[in-house]
């Protein structure tokens, strides 16, 4: 075989054999050492085809002759090298190896995270595709009559060359093909379907409004900008931070180079990408989650080559290659979904500034409700604060009210104040928007009779009642069932759902408000493909003057019609467990306002609280997001909370409680035994859902001063419980600059 060749080759040369570094996608945090002849020419950032096991896997070189970690007869040859260059640019290259470092995470699962399935399969970077043609010259009389593939191939190939990516539709495939090419009368060549650079075709940007003195003095500074430049544009909804960007990629793209946006959920992207495309007539692509994995790598070549001058997408998009590299925008750069929750738990936003200084250009982060993190790096001098304080265009400031709920009867949630506040603005045949984030019809399911309650039996919560699809969900676990008609405990028929969720509230308002239409948007009701984009068209076009909804809803979508927005339930992030609740609520608060109102229709913000006097509220509604925001960090600052420490959380789950905290237990010791002065460790804890999917969840805090001592510490440890576990009967994760508990 090819490897054994290779390995006699290496042995029987005189010199020592080279060794490779190989970073393969397993959870350990370290690289795998192979053989590789010289001949093969590795070079860190190429794919290579390494054994592994019983099998074969695709790697990344990470290092070249390196000292082995084993002796050398223990270590095999490498089967193949995939590329012929590094398969990302060299910027990009060093900030996957950047994260990897600064996660702690393993090498080999950044890398296949960063680049499109196909590519961690083995599919070529270049681009070749296989092309079919005519042999020029070719006596075609030969075929039989009766071939009729073969005649219909030959007749399409003399009309031009095919590539293998358009047969199809055509009624004849591959195998006949081959067979014209074994008689002689079709030929194939590999090459690749070269498009042209942006940059060489004319550029066209349409006029957009002119604009204000603040926006002037936002796009001045970001033009003005040379090499790695952050900024944090600070402006509420219909400020006009759409436009700023708009003009700063107008001149990026002038200068004949490419605009990478980050846009936190891609139901928001459809109106960015038109805005986009209505401004310039430039090649650009959307990376999102519909795309087949051949649609994603092919925006993946496109972009390296400079085919495209605007790249949208999600956090994954960081790792998109530019060929040019001129800006990085992060769209709501404050936003939780910026944060991989799972595997490798990048942010984003957070990739993004380190991508921009590796490349040298400027980066924009844009918010109404800037993080917490943020704010501190512009006072620091980090990010230089650009801020919007008129509303733009066509949109006027919102009136914000608290409405005490305490005594007060609730008829669907909502307060007699509250009902007065819709009837009115319904009757003056405006819109009006209910926010809960609950989906469901109610929370929990209760005996009338007996107080028995329905559980999940998977984790340690309710499911959520489910009326119109008839069963019990678990939001957190996803298990459902039918909706039991009888009591588990008692047998009483007296089952009733306890507390609201969307689905009542929405047939609830419809009920009492019965001339006008309600429509519902959540995860459930939007579960159709194309029906939120509908739903959407339906409001903007005012089919529907009742708008009830969770996040989805108060994120992106702005509408115009809307005058009146309740919140309901907020109380629970005001006495949350969770450091972070208030800022979440804020944002929230802000952004849900964000959607309502226009100048000659200003909005209105309807809070129900039975805690009115709470600081966080009542400072948020009388001195906006800013004065909130300053507070907080005030207070973040005295209690050494992030942003003004760094702190990493393990976690931990297994069958039994005992293991996932005896796990966690272990770790804590060990990181107690090396921590360095001030370095502080917290736990075991249980999770705040403890039981999850049949799992038992623990977590372990560890905090300190700084990000670099905290990686420093934890290091040497996760090298240690690689080698040498605790035990085995528990899995743990570690979460770097985690944002949930
Ligand atoms: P944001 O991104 O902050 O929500 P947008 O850029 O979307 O704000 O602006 C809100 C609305 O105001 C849009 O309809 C936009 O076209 C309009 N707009 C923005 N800037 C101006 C301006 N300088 N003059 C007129 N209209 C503007
Ligand atoms: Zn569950
Ligand atoms: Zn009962």
């Amino acid at each position: 075989s090819k490897a054994r060749i290779i390995a006699d080759q290496l042995f029987n040369n005189q010199s020592p054999p080279p060794v490779i570094r190989v970073f393969l996608a397993t959870p350990l945090r370290r690289g795998f050492d192979y053989l590789c002849p010289p001949e093969l020419k590795p070079v860190p950032g190429m794919r290579v085809w390494v054994p592994f096991g019983k099998g074969r896997r695709i790697g990344i070189v990470g290092e070249c002759d390196v000292s082995p970690q084993v002796s050398l007869d223990k270590l095999k040859p490498i089967e193949a090298v995939l590329d012929s260059a590094p398969i990302l640019p060299p910027a990009l290259n060093k900030l996957v190896r950047w994260a990897a470092d600064y996660y702690l995470h393993s090498p080999g699962d950044a890398w296949q995270q960063a680049l499109p399935v196909l590519l961690r399969q083995g599919a070529p970077a270049s681009g070749d595709e296989l092309f079919w043609q005519l042999v020029p010259g070719a006596d075609t009389s030969v075929l039989a009559k009766n071939a009729s593939k073969q005649l219909a191939a030959v007749a399409q190939l003399q009309s031009g060359e095919l590539s293998d990516n358009e047969l199809g539709e055509l009624p004849f495939d591959r195998a006949t093909l081959r067979t014209l090419q074994d008689k002689g009368l079709v030929q194939s060549e590999q090459r690749r379907q070269q498009g042209t650079p942006f940059w060489e075709n004319p550029l066209l940007v349409n006029p957009g409004p002119r604009p204000n003195s603040e926006q002037a003095v936002a796009i001045t500074a970001i033009n003005a900008a040379k090499g790695f430049a952050p900024f944090l544009l600070e402006g509420v909804t219909g400020s006009g931070k759409t436009e700023v960007y708009l003009s700063a990629m107008s001149e990026t793209l002038k200068a004949g180079k490419q605009v990478l946006v980050l846009v936190p959920e891609i139901s928001l992207t459809p109106q960015t990408l038109r805005r986009f495309q209505k401004r310039f007539e430039v090649p650009m692509a959307l990376l999102h989650s519909g795309l087949t994995d051949n649609e994603r790598l092919k925006v993946w070549r496109q972009a390296r080559d400079g085919e495209l001058g605007i790249v949208i997408g999600t956090r994954s998009a960081v790792f998109t290659p530019l060929a040019r590299p001129g800006l990085i925008i992060v769209d709501e750069e404050h936003d939780a979904s910026f944060k991989q929750q799972e595997g490798f738990r990048y942010h984003g936003r957070d990739l993004a500034v380190v991508r921009a200084q590796l490349e040298k250009v400027p980066l924009v982060l844009g918010s109404a409700t800037p993080a917490l993190e943020s704010l501190a790096n512009c006072e620091a001098g980090k990010y230089q604060k650009l801020v919007l304080n008129e509303r733009a265009g066509n949109a006027s400031q919102v009136r914000f009210d608290l409405i005490d709920i305490k005594h007060q009867p609730l008829t669907a949630g909502l307060s007699p104040p509250v009902l007065a506040a819709i009837k009115a603005h319904l009757g003056r045949g405006e819109q009006v928007l209910v926010f809960l984030n609950r989906r469901g019809f109610a929370p929990t399911l209760l005996c009338h009779e007996c107080g028995w309650i329905a559980d999940c039996h998977r984790c340690s919560a309710y499911p959520t009642v489910h009326k119109g699809r008839q069963r019990l969900i678990c939001h957190h676990c996803g298990s459902d069932r039918p909706l039991p008609h009888q009591c588990h405990s008692c047998g009483s028929s007296q089952l009733v759902g306890v507390g609201l969720g969307t689905e009542q509230l929405e047939n609830e308002l419809s009920a009492l408000f019965p001339g006008y239409k309600a429509v519902r948007i959540d995860r459930d009701a939007t579960r159709r493909k194309g029906s939120l984009e509908s739903a959407l068209t339906g409001i903007r076009q005012g089919q529907y003057q009742l708008l009830i909804g969770t996040q989805m809803l108060a994120k992106g979508h702005h509408f115009p019609d809307v005058t009146l927005v309740v919140l309901l339930d907020v109380d629970g992030a005001l006495y949350s467990s969770d450091f972070r609740a208030a800022e979440r609520l804020a944002q929230l608060v802000v952004q849900v306002a964000g959607r309502a109102g226009r100048a000659d229709k200003p909005g209105r913000l309807l809070l129900q609280s039975h805690h009115p006097e709470h600081p966080l509220l009542s400072q948020l509604l009388t001195n906006g997001y800013g004065a909130f925001a300053a507070n907080a960090l005030i207070e973040r600052r005295q209690t050494l909370l992030p942003p003004f420490s760094a702190q990493a959380l393990f976690r931990s789950d297994a069958l039994k409680a005992e293991d996932a905290q005896s796990l966690l237990d272990a770790i804590g010791q060990r990181l107690q035994q090396c921590a360095p002065e001030g370095g502080w460790v917290l736990g075991p804890l249980p999770a705040p859902l403890e039981r999850r999917a049949g799992k038992f969840r623990f977590q372990l805090w560890v905090q300190y001063q700084d990000k670099k001592g905290l990686r420093q510490w934890l290091a040497p440890l996760l090298a240690n419980l690689e080698e040498d576990p605790p035990h085995r009967r528990a899995n743990w994760t570690l979460d770097l600059d985690p944002i949930d508990s």
